[in-house]
């Protein structure tokens, strides 16, 4: 069962970048779980994301490797605390927060995660993101592994399908730290990728509680660190709010009228920083209903376009796709934002215009609005042409006066 695309989550990745944040902020707060053993995690604004590192005699181990933006700030937390280069990076799924300062640490870390990762980070939206070698893994499994390292015994377990379809999990048994991957989202409600089943959440939660001791340190792919009772009851949550939405529905009540009616009560306190009370209904009643249909990922055309004829043929596919085969793709989410988004990332400005452009057009109603201004002012901006730049970046303050990035451009614009 699938879940329509749900971009929000690399929206607010893509959001929440670096140049979003106060410059000045530490990028990297670490925090020390035992002596050899640290949280390191990026403070994106309204949530954090959350890496391991294992420092020893036999050298140095990472979970998870953050956003691209903050590989930089990573290596060099890495480098102070370790005072060398990771010798294995796991990686806990293949989401871009996750994996994305694996390249920076080069060829050398040997590199282990979930056997679908690499198939996922070579397809889908991820086709654009052209991922260099040393991002894939090295070594993959679909059940478990166990690594002796640092006199550590660490066994990682595969329990993927619910967040997405890849995740596996971190556990340090004799430091008694568990890292949980985004089967826990810091202890609020989770959230679900178009691979993920939320109706999934409950059993691999449960199996993850028998696998772990009860004084366990639980560190969730993002956001605060637990323990093994907060799992607990954690695992209550989904259990009673899947059966109360399972309930509302099958009484005739939509989704609509089951957030109206806040239905999930007290259980509104796992409302977090990018799942609402009403998004988690949503998600849940998805789920139940299991009206999502499995269409064919629209990226991979449009990128083999923009390869062989150009960026401004490939937004005219993209227009021919959705007009006369959306029954056989998905359209849902920011396709041309999201594609505008990594070709601007990887230095394909004049590309990434045509996208963003055709994305202002195609979606007049979108949230991300004032996001798609500021990539259009910056991009132009890239390739000289300032007027644009600065209509663009006026738009983009018009619809979001707060956003930093924006304000900062438009003082660059107004200096030159
Ligand atoms: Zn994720």
């Amino acid at each position: 069962m699938r879940i329509p695309s749900t971009l929000m989550l690399s929206i607010l990745i893509l959001i929440a970048s670096p140049v979003a944040r106060a410059s000045d902020s530490p990028a990297i707060r670490v925090t020390e779980l035992t002596d050899d053993l640290y949280l390191l995690a990026t403070d994106q604004g309204s949530y954090t994301t959350n890496s391991l590192l294992f420092v020893g005699a036999d050298g140095l181990l990472l979970v998870d490797t953050q956003s691209e933006d903050d590989a930089e700030e990573l290596e060099r937390a890495v480098e102070e605390l370790g005072k060398a280069r990771p010798a294995y990076i796991i990686n806990t799924h293949r989401h871009v927060e996750h994996i994305g300062g694996n390249a920076i640490f080069g060829e050398e870390p040997v590199v282990i995660a979930h056997s679908l990762v690499p198939e996922k980070l070579r397809t889908g939206s991820h086709i654009f993101d052209e991922f260099p070698d040393a991002t894939f893994p090295d070594i993959t499994f679909d059940t478990s592994l166990t690594l002796h390292f640092n006199d550590e015994r660490i066994e990682l377990h595969a329990l993927a399908g619910s967040h997405d379809d890849n995740e596996i999990i971190v556990h340090f048994t004799k430091a008694r730290v568990v890292h949980l991957s985004s089967l826990v989202n810091g202890f609020n409600f989770p959230s679900v990728d178009s691979d993920g089943d939320v109706l999934k959440f409950p059993e691999l939660v449960a199996r993850a509680m028998e696998m772990l001791p009860r004084d366990v340190t639980i560190v969730s792919g993002h956001n605060d660190i637990g323990t093994w009772e907060d799992l607990r009851a954690y695992h209550q949550m989904l259990v009673q709010t899947t059966q109360i939405v399972r309930d509302g529905l099958s009484e005739g009540y939509d989704v609509i009228e089951l957030q109206k009616r806040e239905v999930l009560g007290e259980w509104g306190r796992y409302a977090g920083s990018y799942v609402s009370v009403d998004d988690w209904i949503k998600y849940l009643a998805r789920g139940i209903e299991g009206k999502d249909e499995t269409k064919k990922s629209v990226f991979e055309p449009i990128y083999r376009t923009w390869k062989h004829e150009g960026a401004e043929s490939a937004v005219e596919h993209y227009f021919t796709l959705k007009r006369n085969h959306s029954e056989e793709y998905g359209f849902g989410g920011f396709v041309l934002l999201e594609i505008g988004d990594k070709l601007s990332r990887r230095g394909h400005t004049e590309a990434a215009i045509p996208f963003l452009e055709a994305d202002l057009a195609d979606q007049p109603d979108s949230k991300y609005r004032y996001y798609t201004a500021y990539k259009l002012a910056d991009a132009y901006h890239k390739v000289g042409k300032e007027e644009l730049a600065l209509d663009y970046c006026e738009m983009a303050l018009d619809l979001n006066p707060e956003f930093a990035p924006a304000v900062a451009l438009r003082a660059t614009l107004e200096e030159e």
